[in-house]
Formats: structure tokens, sequence, C-alpha cells
């Protein structure tokens, strides 16, 4: 059965992942509303998204580690020996998007993986602002035995790898703390150096959303459904935003922005449809 749920925020973001973390969390510092709608159900207890590497704290589980890293070193082309079924790299639906798989090495997307949606020239600062963020220095511990060790096991298991090929250590995201290292995560681009999600953020995860109702170039609200449930004419829920006359901050004036890269996942079922 349908049910409609009016939601009031100055801002609703599809997916969690690195893009939707720092929007959100963006619109948050400025004082606005979000609504963060995420397919994926969390990965994990502790804070909103994990990171793969936080669940990795002692040495006995670094050949796991380093497996992981291989394959998502596999999926992405860096090294080209076949290790078997690397497809599951391409379908993270989590509360933290991809990023709860990260490699944690400083976010330096190539020029032909930027965005056209942000002017070029903006692309340094916002990676500052990321670097800033994610806690980003140029290694964990230079020499240490565990990075040693995780070098070591990537390559054993890299038996393929040219000569001339090696493992090498990263630029690391990560924050030191008592009882040893937290790996930065999506949460850290919308949390900031808070401790909680803010009154002003609701996250609903194992949601769907649908469609972007939009009549007459104003958007209404959006149409999402429990993941597994609903159907297009028979959505779970309708979230509906209200148009603020007082009150709260806007990002923009006049009607809420909607972005559409066209890059929603399909197997989400996500799309646009104006009607
Ligand atoms: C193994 C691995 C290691 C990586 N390491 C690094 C690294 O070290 N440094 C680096 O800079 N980059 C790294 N990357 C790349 C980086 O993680 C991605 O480029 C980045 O996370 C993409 O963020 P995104 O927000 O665009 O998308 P995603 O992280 O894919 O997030 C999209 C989210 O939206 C949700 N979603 C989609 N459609 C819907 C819908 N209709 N309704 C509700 N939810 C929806 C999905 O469930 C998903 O959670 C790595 C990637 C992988 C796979």
């Amino acid at each position: 059965m349908s049910r409609t749920t009016d939601a009031d925020a100055d801002v609703v973001i599809v997916g969690t992942g690195a893009a939707g973390m720092t929007v959100a969390g963006e619109a948050l510092r400025h004082g606005c509303s979000v609504i963060l709608v995420e397919a994926g159900g969390h990965a994990g207890p502790g804070r909103i998204a994990r990171h793969l590497r936080n669940d990795t704290p002692s040495d006995d589980q670094i050949d796991d580690y380093a497996a992981t890293m291989v394959k998502g070193l596999v999926y992405h082309g860096f090294v080209d020996v076949q290790q078997g079924d690397v497809a599951a790299f391409s379908t993270v639906h989590a509360v933290g998007g991809r990023m709860t798989l990260w490699f944690n090495n400083c976010p330096e997307p190539a020029a032909d993986e930027r965005s056209a949606a942000i002017e070029a020239s903006a692309w340094p600062t916002l990676l500052d602002r990321a670097r800033q963020l994610l806690n980003v220095r140029p290694n964990l511990a230079p020499g240490s035995v565990r990075e040693a060790r995780l070098i070591e096991r990537m390559r054993a298991q890299l038996p393929d790898l040219a000569a001339d090929r090696g493992v090498q250590p990263m630029p690391t995201a990560a924050t030191s703390t008592h009882s040893g290292v937290r790996f930065a995560g999506a949460d850290d681009l919308l949390l900031g150096d808070s401790d909680g999600l803010p009154d002003m953020a609701t996250l609903l995860s194992g949601t769907v959303a649908r469609r972007i109702v939009s009549r007459g170039g104003h958007v209404e609200g959006l149409e999402v459904h429990a993941v597994g449930g609903g159907d297009d004419r028979n959505p779970s829920t309708a979230l509906r935003l209200r148009h603020r006359e007082s009150g709260g901050r806007r990002l923009h004036d006049g009607s809420p922005d909607v972005r559409n890269e066209g890059r929603t996942r399909p197997g989400a079922g996500g799309r646009r449809c104006t009607r």
C-alpha cells in the first residue's frame, strides 16, 4: 500500500557516496537541513559509514585485507593479472558508497574523471577541502612493520606482476586514535569534526529513489521505496518537498536545485521522471 510522507528539507540527496556525503556536509555546515536517501544499508556498527580497513585492526587479518586491496587494483586496471571474479567492486550499495572500500590514498581524480558539472578551476580547491576533511597525510607510518607486511602480502598475491612494477606505500587518509588508527571514510566528508548525525540531517537507508517528481519546472518531491519493495506505480513512500516561504536557509533562491548527471546506478532502480 502506498503512503505519503511530508519531508521538510532544504536539500534532498540521493546516494551517500563521496559525492553525496560531500554535498550533504557542505549544505549542513551552511545551515541547511538535509535528507539523505541511500539504497544500501549500513556497512557495520560504529559511525554512519565505516571503512573496510577499520575492520582489520589486527595483524592476523592482514592477508584478507591484502587480498581485498589486490582485487581492487585488478578491477581498476592498475594491474593486468587475472584474479577471479572482481565484479562485486562495481556494485557497492552501502551507506558511504564505494568509499567503504577505499584504498586510502589521496583523492586525486584524473582529468577525465573530473565531472564537467564542476568548473575545472574549482577542482583544486575542492580537492584541498577533501584532503582536509579526510585527514590525508603523506604516509601513515613510513617504514612501519604493518605497512611493510601489507606491501609484502599484496606483492605475493600478484605473482604475474611485471618485474618493473611494484606495490608502493600511498598517501593515507587516517587519524591516530588512542587505540591505533581510524581510517577516513565517507562520513568524515559529511560530519567533519562532529561526532554524530546533526538534527538537521535525516538518513533514509535501505531506500531507493525512484523518481524526481517535478511539475512546470518546479521540483515537488521524490518517490522512493524500501529496497525489494514497491514498483513504479506504487512507491512505498513519497517524500514531498515543502517550499519554505519563511524560516530556514536556502542554498538558492527559488525552487530546490536538482542535478542529475545520469550516473544513477541502474541496479538501484533510479531514474529521473518529469510529469
Ligand atoms: C576498491 C576501491 C578503492 C578505491 N580507492 C580509492 C582511493 O583510495 N582514493 C580515491 O580517491 N578513490 C578511490 N576509489 C574510487 C572512489 O571510491 C569513487 O570514485 C567514489 O567513492 C565515488 O563516489 P560517488 O559518490 O560518485 O559514488 P558511489 O560511492 O558509488 O556512491 C553512490 C551511492 O548512491 C547510491 N545510489 C545510487 N542510486 C541510488 C538510488 N536511486 N536511490 C538510492 N541510492 C542510490 C548507491 O547505493 C551508492 O551508495 C576506490 C574505489 C574502489 C571500488
